[in-house]
């Protein structure tokens, strides 16, 4: 089964193999929780399973048994897929069960002395997460890049091809799995979150809230965070449609980046409601936005960024948000954008 996400950058990889143009290096891109994982295992199986994922078959149910993030009894430089032609490579998780930062060259070694075996069957190394070589593995693995062997297929799966050193990416083909928005995709969410019995989440709101990553949406359907944030946006629209409520404003102490990333969401929609004519959307925004100069809301995202951008610093991001509080509650009837000091 293709995600509704994938279908675009399947298209491209089924388009690369019906033309017999599949690449020996292949990088496949997107953000954190976007399924490159997924979308890899599919394309291993179109090449491989007789009927082109059948997800019957031994090679497939092999395949789709493969869990490479489990953690094993024993630390390993590579781990071996069910379908004996295939290795994975990740950061190694060491005896006392700690994560490593970075896949090192003796995996890197590791890795390709795996597939550099003679076989009749295509050979598959996976590597995952590419951006997490260090410098020396990568330049290990640019020699097997530079001298492609016959019947190896080698896929980096990374978070963003910019970690990456540009003789590596020059050598790859690159997918990239786009973050998705689209209706298919809210269908395929709104089906999953109702089987779980959240039926009054609102499925555009989630994804915009999780940048378009669907799987993300999931994760965090099964804590809380939903919960928070529906609690914080239901308080910023009453402040900004009741300037005085901002008096009963609960305390954000500890949650005020979240609380900015809630905001930036906000404005970002009444931005789209207003300059796209779009439609739909809550409606107390709507009501909110309607009487505000398009430019406030274009300055006030932008404070809002440079905030986000600050509270990597040590500056004091609560009265930080306080102020950007005030303006956002004065929104519907400021004269004058103010300018917003910057605590220190
Ligand atoms: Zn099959």
């Amino acid at each position: 089964m293709i995600l509704p996400w994938h279908k675009k950058p399947f298209a491209k990889l089924k388009q690369m193999i019906d033309q017999n143009h599949l690449p020996h290096a292949l990088l496949i891109t997107g953000s954190e929780q976007m399924g490159k994982f997924e979308l890899m295992q599919q394309l291993v199986k179109t090449l491989l399973c007789e009927e082109e994922t059948c997800d019957q078959c031994v090679l497939c149910r092999a395949i789709s048994k493969d869990n490479p993030k489990q953690a094993l009894d024993d630390s390993v430089l590579i781990r071996r897929s069910h379908y004996p032609n295939m290795v994975y490579c990740r950061t190694e998780v060491n005896d006392k069960g700690v994560e490593s930062k970075n896949i090192r060259i003796d995996q890197i070694r590791a890795f390709c002395e795996a597939l550099n075996k003679t076989a009749d069957n295509l050979q598959i190394g996976v590597l995952f997460y590419a951006d997490q070589m260090n410098i020396s593995a990568a330049n290990s693995l640019l020699k097997t890049l530079e001298e492609p062997r016959e019947n190896t297929l080698i896929i980096l799966l990374a978070h963003d091809p910019k970690n990456l050193p540009a003789t590596i990416l020059s050598r790859c083909q690159s997918v990239h799995i786009p973050p998705a928005y689209d209706q298919e995709t809210e269908a395929w969410l709104a089906q999953r979150i109702g089987e779980a019995q959240h039926t009054d989440f609102d499925v555009t709101q989630l994804l915009e809230h999780t940048h378009g990553v669907p799987f993300k949406v999931l994760s965090e359907l099964s804590g809380d965070g939903f919960i928070h944030y529906q609690h914080w946006q239901n308080q910023l629209l009453d402040i900004a449609a009741h300037p005085l409520m901002i008096n009963q404003l609960e305390d954000f102490e500890g949650n005020e980046v979240a609380v900015l990333n809630c905001l930036q969401n906000l404005v970002i929609e009444g931005i789209r409601l207003k300059t796209l004519n779009h439609e739909g959307g809550l409606i107390e925004l709507n009501k909110v936005v309607k009487g505000v100069d398009s430019d406030f809301l274009f300055k006030l995202l932008s404070d809002i960024y440079h905030a986000l951008g600050l509270s990597k610093t040590n500056v004091n991001i609560k009265l930080l948000l306080d102020n950007i509080l005030i303006v956002w509650s004065h929104i519907t009837h400021l004269k004058r954008y103010p300018q917003i000091i910057n605590p220190i």
